[in-house]
């Protein structure tokens, strides 16, 4: 494929660092312009005529000075503008008038050319020495500006640079496609192998992905950019199918996901990507960017084993928000907040109980996944009324089963932080259960380790107290948050939650599968039991019995469900 040089990446950071060109018409002007001021230098030189300025009579050889002055001012400016073509330009035209002179001087004994002569030296060294300094001043303008495009760290070019390329493509309408990248999980190699290893895993990766984009093994032409912290930018052009640009995408991601090994350890990173294309996707340039990220915090909020997302026009944020935000109210409003109840079981199959998770209908009935409201009715503070919503109905629902089925039945029901750091909030929860007649044995409290970072004081005295009413505590979706473990070892859990994601990796590799095998091993030390959520496989479940783990909760033996089905598993 026949590739444009002119916008691959180097060339483009070039015109960067370059300063702007002048123009090559202003050369010949000032080379004409030498030659007119030559032309008057020479008539003024041999004339015996006078001028009248200002009443006085001055002799015509008066303005020799001024024109010869002109002359030298004509030289500095080819120096200075054209560089080394003026300066060659500039000495040419001097050595073309030295035979003159040594002629004058030989054959007709003239001596009055010979300080000329010394004149016409001493300016060959001055625009030398010019010549020279401009060159010394450029290359320091030069570095300052490639260090103003260079992300310092991994030698890449930066947020800066990455806009001036996209930029560059508008301009010249040249369809493309920025990918959003943000790693996974790096915060905690920062937190937990310091800064130091953070940046030589920052190093390694941005080596392979340059190298990636240089060796041009794709079918596409890609520019890596880096725009700070975990977060790059990949520009994609030159493809004619959706295909080819998640072939293109596929790559970076096997390239990083292929092991680090930095100072003797092995390093396993993955990332989510977002991408958006111009002109397909947004006709305004200045926005891919922006359409890339939002792409990419929705494929990280979904938290799936999917980490690549194609932009689509209902991820501009705001409208959204506002949308579901309303629906929230709306459902709250019609009670049509419901719940479904996920199984819960011992390796043996045996129900253990069920998680409760909070449904949700918009006025046309359609489905409105937690991922999707969960997050919003937080950061709009409606969670806690969700929250006591699904509780009041699941503490219903344990009412009927101690009243119908005479059974012992234990529902686990998720809490917000937010909510959780309410005041009221042990008077909330208790009000509901005093309703329904049912104690708190019959209910698990599911906080996220996250809990642990906001107000570690105020979570735990919370914690503690519904503890001491008899709720069980599990600590949820755990190895997700940053929490350290002397502060969760503080948290009087009962039940560790591995996260889905460790369950879906943990086949993969070896490697994989021993770090679910420690996080069961954490639990033990912390006297807890451990459940692993999202097991959808044979082979999982296969595994985590031969690791020791002591529930499942995963599709594999039941999805989440209306309470009338869940009621007839009791
Ligand atoms: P979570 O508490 O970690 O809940 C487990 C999630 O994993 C549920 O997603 C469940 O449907 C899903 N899951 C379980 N097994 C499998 C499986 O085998 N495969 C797959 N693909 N998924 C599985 P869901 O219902 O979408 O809930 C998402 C999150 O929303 C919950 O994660 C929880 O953090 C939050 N949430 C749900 N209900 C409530 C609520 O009433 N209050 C609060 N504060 N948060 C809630
Ligand atoms: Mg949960
Ligand atoms: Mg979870």
């Amino acid at each position: 494929m026949e590739r444009d040089n002119s916008i691959s990446m180097d060339a483009t950071l070039e015109k960067l660092t370059l300063r702007k060109q002048p123009s090559k018409s202003g050369f010949f002007v000032i080379i004409f312009l030498y030659l007119l001021v030559s032309v008057f230098t020479t008539m003024t030189a041999r004339s015996s005529n006078s001028v009248v300025v200002l009443g006085v009579d001055v002799p015509m050889t008066a303005f020799t000075g001024v024109f010869s002055a002109a002359i030298n001012i004509c030289m500095i400016f080819l120096v200075v503008f054209y560089r080394k073509i003026g300066l060659i330009t500039s000495i040419f035209l001097i050595v073309i008038q030295f035979p003159m002179i040594i002629i004058n001087f030989l054959i007709r004994h003239n001596t009055s050319s010979i300080p000329g002569l010394f004149t016409n030296l001493f300016t060959i060294l001055a625009l030398i020495i010019l010549y020279i300094n401009g060159i010394r001043v450029s290359k320091y303008q030069r570095s300052i500006r490639a260090q103003a495009i260079t992300d310092s760290l991994t030698g890449l070019p930066n947020r800066f640079a990455c806009t001036e390329l996209i930029n560059n493509l508008v301009k010249r309408d040249i369809g493309f496609t920025v990918v959003s990248v943000d790693l996974n999980n790096f915060k905690n190699i920062n937190d937990t192998m310091g800064h130091d290893v953070g940046n030589k895993i920052l190093v390694e990766i941005a080596h392979r992905w340059k190298a990636l984009a240089d060796s041009w093994e794709s079918s596409t032409v890609d520019f890596v950019t880096r725009l700070g912290g975990d977060e790059f930018a990949i520009i994609i052009r030159e493809y004619k199918f959706d295909k080819d640009i998640l072939g293109t995408i596929n790559r970076y991601k096997d390239e990083l996901e292929k092991v680090i090994t930095i100072d003797e350890c092995d390093y396993y990173m993955s990332a989510c990507f977002g991408y958006a294309e111009y002109p397909t996707d947004v006709k305004n340039g200045a926005l891919v960017l922006a359409y890339a990220d939002a792409a990419l915090h929705e494929i990280k909020r979904q938290n799936s084993s999917n980490c690549i997302l194609h932009y689509t026009k209902d991820l501009t944020m705001t409208d959204k928000t506002l949308d579901i935000e309303r629906k929230i109210r709306v459902a709250l409003d019609a009670d049509s907040v419901y719940f479904n109840l996920q199984p819960q079981y011992d390796m043996s199959h045996n129900l253990r109980g069920f998680e409760a998770l909070a449904r949700m209908k918009d006025s046309e009935g359609d489905i409105i996944s937690p991922g999707e409201f969960i997050p919003i009715a937080e950061a709009t503070g409606l969670i806690d009324k969700i929250d006591l919503r699904v509780l009041s109905k699941a503490a219903k629902f344990v009412s009927d089963i101690v009243k119908e089925k005479e059974t012992d039945i234990l529902v686990s029901f998720n809490v917000s932080v937010k909510h959780l750091m309410k005041n009221n909030f042990i008077d909330e929860i208790m009000s509901i259960l005093d309703e329904y007649k049912v104690t708190p044995a019959h209910f698990e409290l599911e906080v996220t380790e996250s809990i642990m970072i906001d107000s570690t004081d105020t979570a735990l005295q919370k914690i503690n107290e519904a503890k001491n009413l008899g709720f069980k505590i599990a600590i949820d979706d755990f190895g997700t948050g940053y929490s350290s473990l002397s502060y969760l070892n503080r948290l009087p859990a009962d039940i560790l939650k591995i996260d889905k994601s460790f369950i879906d990796e943990m086949n993969s590799s070896e490697s994989s599968k021993q770090y679910v095998a420690s996080i069961i091993s954490i639990g033990r030390v912390m006297n807890l039991e451990i459940i692993s959520e999202g097991v959808e496989t044979a082979d999982q479940l296969d595994t985590l019995k031969e690791i020791g783990c002591d529930y499942i909760q995963g599709y594999i033996w039941g999805r989440p469900m209306p309470p009338e089905e869940a009621i007839k598993l009791v």
